[in-house]
């Protein structure tokens, strides 16, 4: 592979960012990596850091899972209560439809916020 700005002169790395051939005169060596421009330098950064960011909201995707998942319980079960009144139309489909699906919805958020915390395990 040659360096892709001398097409003469052999290279010596391949930018972290774009892959390109880059020889002695070009790199821009970088304890995190070795550059062909400050362009892709700062590239890389946003991308790192955009995964650091990425890696943060998983860690916290359980937590808000689980909350969300306790919220559709106590409305669903709110709603099969409510049934229960005949004041309020007694057992209305409608209610004890959604009562269902609010506990169902729960029922597999809470599946899926364990299965995720089993699978990104902290090492
Ligand atoms: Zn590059
Ligand atoms: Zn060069």
């Amino acid at each position: 592979m040659h360096c892709f700005n001398h097409e003469s002169v052999a290279a010596i790395a391949i930018c972290k960012f774009c892959g390109r051939g880059i020889c002695r005169e070009c790199a821009i060596v970088q304890p995190q990596g070795i550059y062909c421009s400050p362009d892709c330098k700062v590239a890389t950064e946003e991308t790192e850091n955009a995964v650091e960011v990425n890696r943060r909201l998983l860690q916290k995707a359980p937590t808000s899972t689980f909350v969300s998942a306790a919220l559709e319980l106590a409305v669903g079960i709110l709603f099969l209560a409510l049934t229960q009144f005949p004041f309020l139309g007694g057992a209305s489909p409608v209610l004890v439809v959604m009562g269902l699906l609010l506990i169902l919805a729960a029922v597999y958020h809470f599946v899926c916020a364990i299965r995720f915390r089993r699978e990104h395990k902290r090492p």
